[in-house]
């Protein structure tokens, strides 16, 4: 059985998944293609070789008879009309993040889907399929460094663009960790906080860089996340978890160790896409088997949703100074 999907959005990320679906991955093909800009459709289709239909309306595609999933990867202000639309036209939904913009927005999504009494949407947080994070999981649930007292973690980035500002830090950046962090105790959040360290000179005059968020979890894990997004020397993911008797840390991807004009070195890497490459394939290939056994098991709108709590209480930490809490209604039962 081969998936048809349909994707709205032929930007970065939407060329990286159609490549992926279209040539990498089994039992799908691209069939239609959106964007607000028709000669970008018309460059992927051209550079990809593939035989779909350009929508000029992202609802005409999502509504075409032979459009069975729909891929949302356009700008994440238009994410919550487009996945409303596909949940009422019954299809299966691959949004990614933000699963909406703000938390009612993404509660509005977790309704409808209830609403339909069937599961129709994952979101777009690729870090639960990546190896090193899943192998970090299972040394926690194996209780070899008993219960999890303390996370220290960081997310560097070379640098940024000048349109990047202090909040998005948390909207487009900590959002990866606020989401695997959460699987990865299989936890929720209840505070967060903010604070500065003296401001790099790498930053633009309106960027607050680096800057670290303290959260803490209902079972007492105290988090440390610094983000810092001008670091120079590379793109680079790190995660420690101190346990009641040991320590568990994140394996560094791998690379080779070159001994050479007097220097031990192992290159880090510099580019966000090849970070997790691997794991782009593992969620789009886990979600293409899972709407074809009619079953979504990946990150749900519900996840979006407490993401997006937690994001608004980093974003309103930041804004403050103070500690904030974080309230989490519970979890529906069609979600457990
Ligand atoms: P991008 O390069 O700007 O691509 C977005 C595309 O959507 C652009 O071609 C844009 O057209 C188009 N678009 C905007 N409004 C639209 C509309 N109403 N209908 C149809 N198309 C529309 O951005 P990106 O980097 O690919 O990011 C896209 C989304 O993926 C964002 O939400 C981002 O946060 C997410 N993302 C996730 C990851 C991850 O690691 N999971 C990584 C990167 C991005 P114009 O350029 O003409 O506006």
């Amino acid at each position: 059985m081969t998936l048809n999907i349909g994707v709205i959005g032929t930007g970065a990320i939407g060329r990286e998944h159609i490549r992926r679906c279209s040539q990498v991955l089994q039992n799908s093909r691209v069939v239609a293609l959106n964007d607000i800009d028709r000669r970008q459709c018309e460059e992927v289709a051209a550079a990809l070789q593939l035989q779909a239909e350009i929508y000029d309306s992202a609802h005409d595609l999502i509504n075409a008879p032979d459009v069975q999933a729909v891929l949302v990867t356009s700008w994440g202000p238009t994410h919550e009309e487009f996945v409303l639309a596909a949940i009422k036209a019954g299809k299966a939904v691959f949004c990614e993040k933000p699963l909406a913009v703000t938390a009612q927005g993404c509660m509005n999504i977790v309704e409808a889907e209830m609403a339909g009494g069937k599961k129709r949407v994952q979101v777009g947080f690729m870090r639960p399929y990546d190896s090193g994070y899943r192998a970090l999981k299972q040394v926690l649930e194996s209780g070899e460094i008993g219960a999890p007292l303390m996370l220290h973690c960081a997310h560097r980035n070379p640098e940024v663009g000048d349109s990047y500002t202090t909040d998005m830090a948390i909207t487009d950046t900590l959002i990866h960790e606020l989401d695997v962090l959460r699987w990865l105790l299989n936890d929720d959040y209840v505070s967060a906080q903010v604070i500065w360290p003296r401001k790099t000179r790498h930053a633009s005059s309106h960027l607050k860089d680096p800057q670290i968020v303290l959260l803490e979890t209902a079972q007492g894990t105290r988090i440390d996340v610094e983000i810092f997004v001008n670091c120079q020397y590379g793109y680079d993911i790190q995660c420690e978890v101190v346990g009641e008797s040991g320590i568990a840390r994140l394996p560094e991807p791998v690379a080779v160790q070159t001994r050479s004009n007097a220097a031990l070195s192992v290159a880090i890497l510099t580019d966000w896409k090849k970070r997790f490459i691997d794991a782009y394939d593992v969620e789009l290939q886990a979600f293409i088997n899972n709407v074809l056994a009619d079953e979504l098991t990946g990150p749900s709108a519900w996840d979006g949703y407490a993401a997006a709590v937690a994001a608004d209480a980093c974003v309103a930490a930041q804004k403050s100074g103070d500690i904030v809490q974080i309230t989490m209604p519970p979890r529906p039962a069609f979600y457990q």
